[in-house]
């Protein structure tokens, strides 16, 4: 009778991808999410810094590209993250965070997840000036604040708008107003995945 249906059924797979500009907090809410659904949050960034540390090949190769604040060649980021996406903590889903950041990442990441999982995608916007306040703190050093305003300019040319065409209209992707509290930020996004995902 209708006793299965009160069986806990086993959650989907879900893989989350968070966009969204440095300084639009998409690292905390993607931890906090990641322990929510007690799933394994991935960010490129800490690996690729833990390979530089470690002096692996993939290391010596990233290390110049991470000192320059440049992105580091799609191929490098596809090969980690098939690695990555293959360990058994990710068999019920995972949480990307600082990945994808080009529209052949995009791509890759597909073919290497196709048809395993159900994709999410929270687009973390923050209004331009207050990027440009969390990034640069209260000094008014001009250098800083040109280095800020080109990683935001490159953020927009290369993963923002991509991406943003990209997946749209392609999996459940949500525009999230990263410019509120922590709270009220990462309340939505446990309302979405619980019930709009
Ligand atoms: P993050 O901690 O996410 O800001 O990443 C730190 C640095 O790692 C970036 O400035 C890039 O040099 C590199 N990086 C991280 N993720 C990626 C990615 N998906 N594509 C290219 N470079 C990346």
């Amino acid at each position: 009778m209708a006793d299965g249906n009160l069986q806990p059924r086993p959650a989907a797979a879900r893989r989350v991808i968070f966009l969204g500009a440095p300084g639009a907090g998409k690292g905390t809410q993607a931890e906090k999410l990641a322990r929510l659904l007690g799933v394994p949050r991935i960010s490129t960034g800490d690996m690729l810094r833990e390979h530089v540390v470690n002096d692996t090949a993939v290391g010596r190769n990233a290390a110049p590209f991470l000192e320059r604040g440049e992105l580091v060649p799609d191929d490098v980021l596809l090969a980690m993250i098939k690695d990555r996406i293959a360990q058994p903590d990710c068999a019920r889903g995972y949480i990307l965070d600082g990945f994808p950041r080009t529209l052949p990442q995009a791509e890759g990441l597909e073919q290497l997840a196709h048809g395993t999982t159900d994709a999410v995608v929270f687009n973390m916007v923050v209004p331009r000036e207050e990027l440009l306040r969390r990034l640069s703190g209260r000094g008014r050093d001009d250098d800083k604040a040109a280095a800020v305003a080109r990683r935001l300019a490159e953020y927009d040319e290369r993963t923002n708008r991509p991406l943003v065409d990209y997946y749209h209209n392609r999996v459940k992707y949500y525009t999230i107003d990263g410019n509120r509290s922590l709270d009220e930020v990462s309340g939505e996004l446990k309302q979405l995945v619980e019930t709009g995902s």
